[in-house]
């Protein structure tokens, strides 16, 4: 009688349970299967992960089949990703979920019979009067097939007389979100293109490629031929990219290149959109897929072609659990595919130079030479600008200005007593925002109003330390011109980037973002305010990171051969700003090698960082103890500032046996998690962390 048994993992987030668990084989379940499944009193999402003849176990029956399953090679891809980020099989296949709450829209769908096929043919040949068909109706007949809609009635009579069939039909909803550009003819690629192009489709199965260009090199075109190939030879492509609301531009030219084989997949997608894009991809309906770092998921078979756009980018690091790099299991996927990957940057991570074949695009496609960048010593200058800054602002047309700061000011203090205002839940000073009138911590979110005097002592003078984004936007609104700011507060950065696009003349202020991927043909100045806060940032990656932020925003200036890059620094010998500054990205990436294996830092060696942290005084410290007890020669403990209300404190792996090292890693954190005397701390576990 038995049909044989399934092998399911529970969706649950307890660390502790784990399957696989057996149940009875549901008639149709195979390996991808999502079903409902009883457990202890609840009933859980289980995902079956492997098939068996019997089990040893009593045998309950599933709840039921969920419609929608993964692929086989997704499940595998979720298992792989449990063991190398050290988390579990349940939270990894969480992420690879078919979309849930939405269904298929269905509606009823039109299209000729024979008969209605001979109609027509008939009408064309002037037949029309033996078949009484109105003109109304003839002209419906010919615009067949289609959805029903509003002509359903008249459909429904050419039903009745059999020249019309109607019947269900899923309908997709089309992300919104996609700015259609219309097709475009491909340019003639110049000959550096060519010869990468050449590289990328002799590639063999499973290699991965580093293609490395400036800003404005034709990295973009150089994937959309290796796509329009890899699916001339029928198999189908991925593309990931940094932020899609900061990527519109790379949508736009896939679709426009592609039409609606191109599915796309993001966090702004209505669940209605999600699943039908998923559902697209699923059924080989689409054949491409465009997103940012969860479309690695992307339910696709027989990929030929993976691309990892702005490889550098943080944002494919996941900072949930499992804390995947995109970046990392993309690589993964081509291999287990025999697919090629093809990770494209300006200023790619020193681990791909290391490990990936490189192709080049060492020049601009518009001939343009890539804009100065001067150096400017901090030290002398009072207050966050230097005069010579200034100047080169108030002479500007279009300026961009990177400050890693948001808010107002940084902290404040008490003048009288030197109280500094803090988060009550986290171990950091808040955050002045003034058009808010708030202070704020940026960990937790807490927020309050601005205080009007000390509670410490009643004083009433408040020192307002620091300049953020928000400050340094009103104070450049004495320019006289528009002063845009795009920074994490910004609610629609689409529409920010598009005022700044089409002024004639302004000054975008912002963090980070406003150096990532845009493309503004006329921006004639960049500015980083600070390269100090990136460069002080305690972590081995501090230069690498610094050296692609001067470097992308030098990328944004003078795309159309105008423009120059101003750098503040206090310490103007530093190398990641040095390099910078001549663009010098081998001369960069070489010393960064160099320096990473002295110290042997990634790629020379694995990271794992585990942490934790307890609401008990003490408890998060004591369990780091016990982790870094059973992992001889792990640094640490050390402690971590406080975190909405836990103390946490942190071990750090430094291996070069990487699978031996998250082995010994997953055993120590799962015995001391399930000891009694650490119960009520939190693990979190990070392999690569950023
Ligand atoms: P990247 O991705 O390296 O920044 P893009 O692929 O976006 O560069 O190319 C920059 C611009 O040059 C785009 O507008 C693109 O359409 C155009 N372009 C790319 N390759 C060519 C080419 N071979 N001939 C003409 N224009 C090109
Ligand atoms: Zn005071
Ligand atoms: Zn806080």
């Amino acid at each position: 009688m038995s049909q044989g048994v399934v092998q399911v993992e529970p969706l649950t987030t307890a660390r502790a349970l784990r399957g696989p668990f057996d149940y009875r084989r549901p008639d149709g379940a195979g390996v991808g299967s999502v079903l409902e499944v009883p457990f202890g009193r609840q009933r859980l999402t289980a995902v079956v992960t492997a098939l068996a003849a019997d089990s040893a176990h009593t045998l309950a029956d599933p709840v039921r089949v969920l419609p929608d399953s993964l692929p086989p090679d997704l499940v595998d891809l979720g298992l792989w990703m449990a063991r190398e980020y050290a988390s579990t099989p349940a939270r990894a296949l969480s992420l690879l979920l078919p979309p849930r709450g939405a269904r298929e829209r269905v509606q009823l769908w039109a299209q000729r019979t024979e008969d209605g096929d001979a109609a027509i043919a008939a009408e064309a040949h002037l037949h029309a009067s033996a078949l009484r068909l109105t003109g109304k109706q003839g002209a419906l007949l010919a615009s067949l097939p289609r959805f029903a809609g509003e002509e359903l009635a008249s459909l429904r009579r050419l039903e009745a007389r059999g020249l019309v069939a109607i019947g269900p039909r899923a309908r997709r909803r089309a992300p919104a979100h996609v700015k259609l550009e219309r097709r475009r003819a491909a340019p003639t690629l110049n000959p550096d293109q060519e010869a990468a192009l050449a590289e990328i489709l002799g590639a063999g199965a499973g290699e991965g490629l580093l293609l490395h260009g400036v800003t404005g090199s034709g990295k973009t075109e150089v994937y959309l031929r290796a796509a329009a190939e890899t699916l001339r030879r029928g198999r189908s492509v991925l593309v990931l990219v940094p932020e899609i609301g900061l990527t519109p531009q790379m949508i736009g030219r896939f679709v426009g290149r592609f039409g609606d084989t191109v599915a796309v997949l993001h966090s702004k997608l209505g669940a209605g959109e999600r699943y039908d894009e998923w559902r697209r991809l699923r059924s080989g309906e689409a054949r491409v897929c465009v997103g940012p770092r969860s479309a690695v998921f992307a339910p696709m078979a027989d990929l030929g072609l993976l691309v990892v756009d702005e490889e550098h980018d943080g944002s494919y690091k996941h900072e949930g659990d499992p804390r995947y790099d995109a970046r990392w299991v993309a690589q993964r996927r081509a291999a287990v595919h025999g697919a090629v990957l093809v990770c494209g940057s300006a200023t790619p991570r020193p681990e791909s130079i290391h490990e990936l074949r490189r192709v080049r695009l060492p020049r601009r496609v518009d001939g343009a030479g890539l804009p100065p960048v001067e150096i400017v010593d901090l030290k002398a200058a009072r207050g966050p600008m230097h005069p010579q800054t200034f100047e080169a602002l108030v002479d500007a047309r279009k300026a961009i200005v990177l400050l890693n700061r948001r808010g107002w000011s940084n902290f404040l203090t008490c003048r009288s007593c030197g109280r500094v205002w803090q988060c009550p839940q986290c171990d950091v000073a808040l955050v002045l925002h003034r058009h808010e009138g708030t202070v704020g911590c940026h960990h937790c979110g807490h927020r309050e109003p601005i205080p009007e005097s000390c509670p410490t002592c009643g004083s009433v003078s408040i020192a307002r330390h620091g300049t953020g984004t928000e400050r340094l936007e009103h104070e450049l609104a004495g320019l006289g011109r528009p002063v845009l700011r795009l920074d994490a507060d910004v609610r629609d950065a689409g529409r920010v980037l598009e005022a700044f696009a089409r002024a004639p003349s302004a000054i975008l202020v912002g963090t980070q973002v406003v150096a990532k991927g845009h493309d503004f043909p006329d921006v004639d100045l960049g500015v980083v305010l600070d390269a100090d806060a990136t460069l002080r940032f305690p972590d081995f990656r501090a230069e690498e990171r610094t050296f692609a932020l001067v470097t992308q925003l030098a990328g944004r200036a003078g795309r159309g051969g105008h423009g120059r890059v101003l750098v503040q620094t206090i310490d103007p010998s530093a190398p990641a700003i040095a390099f910078a500054a001549r663009h010098d990205s081998d001369g960069f990436l070489a010393g960064e090698l160099e320096r990473r294996a002295a110290l042997r830092y990634p790629p020379f060696s694995t990271l794992i960082r585990i942490v934790c942290a307890a609401e008990a005084p003490g408890a998060a410290f004591a369990a780091a103890a016990g982790i870094q007890a059973r992992l001889p020669g792990a640094l640490g403990p050390a402690p971590l500032f406080r975190l909405r209300g836990r103390e946490r404190a942190q071990v750090v792996v430094k291996a070069s046996d990487r699978r031996a090292a998250i082995d010994q890693v997953n055993a120590a954190v799962r015995e001391v998690s399930g000891s009694k005397a650490h119960r009520g701390v939190a693990f979190g576990v990070d392999v690569d962390p950023q």
